[in-house]
């Protein structure tokens, strides 16, 4: 017997034209570079983003060929997410917060055609020019400012569509977008989303129990469209039709508190540096912004300590933390509370709540150690490995990779996690941050967020130096809040009550800042380097 059903290709230009017949009167605000808000509609969209796919295909775009976009969260970069797939080609987003080399080793990589690029990050292009090969460059004037010589117009680009576009023929298993991951352990390596990989991810991540959204809300993706694709949210949105606010290049706690309040945004996600400069700005100026009173705010990327989330639940506001990576699109798993869990006490649920959730559908996890599945307990821990349909199974143009794959087709994600019996999966470290300790680990992870629970800690950072005895011992890097005052003796004493003895940290420094990636997390291999010759003693 067969299946009745149509074969219908899961490919990105029913999104827009969904988007496009479905969604014409709903907005679309971006913040501009001079802090005004520019305001269209998804017809505006619709119409704009085919004249780019059009022009596209007449400047000789091939199918699969790849154009790079360097842009900040607005209206033209959302053009290029669902323009440059229509008409074929692959968007590439790169990371504006790398240096220079690394971006252009990334487009030589990738070997992108043409770029799109914002105005107000023409300087940055400057320093890697004479080392690409982009064959022309398209720039969006954000400031209204002319196009300075030897480069075009993006406008005068839109301008070659006739309005007589024609989707080109696309199967659902062709290349749409890529992406690189920071290369945090050796040189950058990008994965490929195919159309069919991109429309299942809108799918999972648009359920209650993901990022919630529906047509109804207002979204503010505050993590950049350079970064794994701001999470997806800008195609889940245009699928579902939400209204969709951009913070522009604006990521300071006052300028999105009040985007939030004036645009009703319902729904923002981005990494934990943004909400806990968003929870310090609230806590000075308790009253100073209305939001809206549902309002959930996602996080992933790096751990939300439970002491962020407890935070936001003072101004009644829900943090929900989801994990994710490039290879996974990124969701993999969202931290809501299951149903047979709700009557548990609110400490219970608040460890919950910081945990990294558990899979959404269509991805399958499982934490192995030596080739093995460990069974879902709190004290098996392993390596999370995962599988779907939005997984990468290999990176581009990189065989030799293959040892990041299992022999049975699973993703090495290389997190060290447990899984508890109902399914949460807890990160304890990445593979290379774990702290081992005379043969025992300590989870650098759970030592800083507990300590970020301290009233004098702002952030902390917790690395495995070289020692002597016991290989490696936690060294604790901490940031202060102003005016705050303390000891280790007094930290050590408020971490003693969670962790061993042997597990506490052994020195503290106390800085400014703690340096950080181009995603915001903390970097923790220049922290091992700067303190590698620490004096135990
Ligand atoms: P990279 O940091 O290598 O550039 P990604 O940006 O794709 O790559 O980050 C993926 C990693 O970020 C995950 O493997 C995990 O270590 C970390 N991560 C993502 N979300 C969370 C979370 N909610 N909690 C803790 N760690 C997270």
């Amino acid at each position: 017997m067969k299946a009745t059903m149509m074969d219908y290709p899961l490919t990105l230009d029913h999104i827009l034209e969904r988007a496009g017949k479905q969604f014409a009167p709903i907005e679309i605000v971006s913040r501009m570079p001079d802090q005004s808000l520019h305001r269209y509609t998804y017809g505006d969209f619709y119409r704009r983003a085919r004249q780019l796919a059009e022009a596209l295909q007449k400047i000789g775009l091939q199918k699969g060929e790849r154009v790079g976009t360097l842009m900040w969260n607005h209206f033209a970069h959302l053009e290029a997410y669902l323009g440059i797939p229509v008409s074929g080609g692959v968007l590439h987003t790169l990371n504006l917060r790398l240096h220079p080399s690394e971006i252009a080793y990334i487009i030589n990589h990738a070997q992108d055609r043409f770029l799109i690029i914002d105005d107000i990050l023409l300087p940055l292009y400057e320093k890697i020019k004479d080392h690409v090969k982009i064959e022309r460059v398209f720039v969006v004037s954000l400031t209204g400012q002319p196009i300075p010589p030897g480069y075009e117009s993006y406008e005068d680009l839109l301008k070659l569509a006739t309005g007589e576009f024609v989707y080109p023929q696309i199967t659902e298993n062709d290349p749409a977008g890529m992406c690189y991951t920071s290369g945090t352990t050796g040189n950058p390596k990008g994965v490929v989303y195919s159309h069919r990989s991109i429309v299942l991810h809108c799918f999972s991540s648009a359920l209650l129990d993901g990022m919630a959204l529906a047509q109804k809300d207002v979204v503010t993706p505050v993590v950049p469209m350079f970064h794994v694709n701001a999470w997806g949210l800008p195609f889940t949105c245009a699928m579902v039709g939400s209204k969709q606010v951009f913070p522009g290049p604006h990521l300071d706690p006052i300028s999105l508190l009040d985007l939030f309040e004036t645009e009703k945004v319902t729904i923002t996600a981005g990494v934990p540096t943004i909400w806990m400069g968003i929870l310090h700005a609230l806590n000075k100026e308790k009253d100073r912004w209305k939001l809206q009173n549902d309002m959930l705010l996602v996080v992933g990327g790096s751990a939300a300590a439970e002491a962020l989330i407890r935070g936001f639940d003072q101004h009644g506001l829900r943090l929900r933390q989801a994990w994710g990576m490039t290879e996974t699109s990124p969701l993999g798993t969202a931290a809501g509370i299951k149903s047979n869990l709700l009557d548990e006490n609110e400490d219970k649920i608040y460890e919950l709540s910081a945990t990294q959730g558990y899979a959404v559908p269509f991805v399958d996890t499982r934490v192995c150690r030596d080739g093995k599945a460990l069974p879902w307990d709190e004290n098996s821990i392993g390596e999370l490995e995962v599988r779907g349909p939005w997984i990468a199974a290999s990176y581009y143009k990189e065989q030799d990779r293959d040892h990041n794959w299992t022999a049975d087709g699973w993703f090495k994600t290389g997190d060290m996690v447990t899984i508890n019996e109902d399914g949460y999966v807890t990160i304890v470290d990445r593979t290379k941050d774990l702290i081992k300790s005379g043969g025992e680990w300590i989870s650098s992870v759970a030592l800083e967020n507990t300590l970020m629970g301290h009233p004098a800690v702002a952030e902390a950072a917790a690395v495995g130096i070289p020692h002597p005895k016991w290989q490696e011992r936690p060294l604790m890097v901490v940031v202060l809040h102003q005016d705050h005052t303390t000891t280790p003796a007094e930290l050590n004493a408020f971490l003693n009550s969670k962790f061993e003895k042997w597990m506490l940290p052994d020195s503290y420094v106390f800085v400014k800042e703690i340096p950080r990636s181009s995603a915001g997390k903390f970097l923790k291999r220049a922290l091992r380097e700067q303190y590698q010759d620490w004096n135990w003693e």
